[in-house]
């Protein structure tokens, strides 16, 4: 399984006293990769800007409050994973208290003890990078290394959500491997499997914009989903895609249709709206790549 990199992780610290990140810095800046702001609104920011694994957090600041600022984080799904830690010279029970209903995971006392400081850093920052790897190995296709069906049907739903919202039109398309039992009857199953993690790294390799989705659906089927965009720039990346893969010329002898690996591929494009389900459209790129099969395959049915 995948390692995680304790070093390579991102701390943001956050105090608006120089001397106090000074400390910090002096206990972290070797081991880590530190960040600092003076102020809430800064460190939301650049929360927006960067992905960081750990947060050291002033609660006194000019501005919007330490406790503020963690109770945003908390709400925005970007940063709801990122932990915590707060930094007080608070002694009360009722400042105490007020942290973890911030939702903070920690917090340290000051002044600051550095050797405490450096254990409470490490310890979270392993688990926040072991579940990130978890997260990530439970999202992800072990055969090709793209995202899995679970991954999928959560994004998918965000992003036609999204759509519905900005009333912007989605295209689905349905991706299936034309005579793919017969590749694997005559190259055998290993092959097949190379074949299979090539198509897919070809396929997202033409997806750039963000937003954009490709899955593996299952078997020797992907599907992918290009939000907003006029339907004559999605169709051409749809036979983008239904070339890049014939370039590959994957020597298939025993296909019906010509000597190397080919794609059909069905699409759909529509608003979203109370009475278009993600499921429907899903169904009806499906019924389009069984036209694509039925026409002769090799080719897209939109
Ligand atoms: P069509 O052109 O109509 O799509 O024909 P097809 O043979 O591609 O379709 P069919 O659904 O009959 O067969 C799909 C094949 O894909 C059968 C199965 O062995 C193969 N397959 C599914 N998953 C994997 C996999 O993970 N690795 C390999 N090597 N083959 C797989
Ligand atoms: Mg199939
Ligand atoms: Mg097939």
């Amino acid at each position: 399984m995948e390692q995680f990199n304790l070093q390579a992780a991102k701390i943001l610290v956050v105090d608006d006293n120089p001397i106090n990140i000074e400390v910090v810095f002096g206990s972290l800046g070797e081991e880590f990769d530190v960040y600092m702001a003076n102020a809430g609104e800064k460190a939301l920011r650049l929360c927006d800007k960067k992905h960081f694994d750990l947060i050291l957090l002033d609660i006194d600041l000019p501005g919007i409050s330490g406790l503020d600022v963690c109770k945003k984080l908390n709400l925005d799904e970007n940063t709801r994973d990122i932990p915590v830690i707060f930094i007080t010279a608070y002694e009360d029970e009722e400042s105490e208290i007020a942290c973890w209903e911030a939702g903070c995971v920690d917090f340290i006392k000051k002044p600051i003890n550095q050797i405490t400081l450096k254990k409470r850093v490490d310890a979270h920052l392993r688990l926040k990078l072991q579940s990130d790897l978890l997260r990530r190995s439970a999202n992800t296709d072990g055969l090709t290394g793209i995202s899995n069906r679970r991954h999928f049907d959560t994004e998918f739903d965000r992003e036609w959500r999204r759509c519905r919202r900005a009333n912007i039109s989605c295209t689905v398309a349905m991706i299936d491997i034309d005579h793919f039992k017969r590749y694997n009857d005559h190259y055998g199953h290993l092959k097949g499997d190379d074949c299979l993690k090539l198509v897919a790294k070809t396929l997202s390799e033409q997806l750039n914009r963000p937003g954009d989705l490709i899955a593996r659906f299952g078997g020797e089927e992907f599907v992918v989903v290009l939000p907003n965009s006029s339907v004559e720039k999605n169709l051409k990346m749809i036979e983008q895609l239904l070339e890049s893969v014939r370039k590959l010329k994957i020597e298939h002898l025993t296909s019906t249709v010509v000597p190397y690996v080919t794609l059909s591929i069905g699409a759909y494009t529509c608003f979203p709206s109370k009475s278009e389900q993600a499921d429907s459209a899903l169904d009806k790129a499906d019924k389009m790549l069984y036209k694509a099969k039925q026409n002769g395959r090799n080719r897209l049915e939109f």
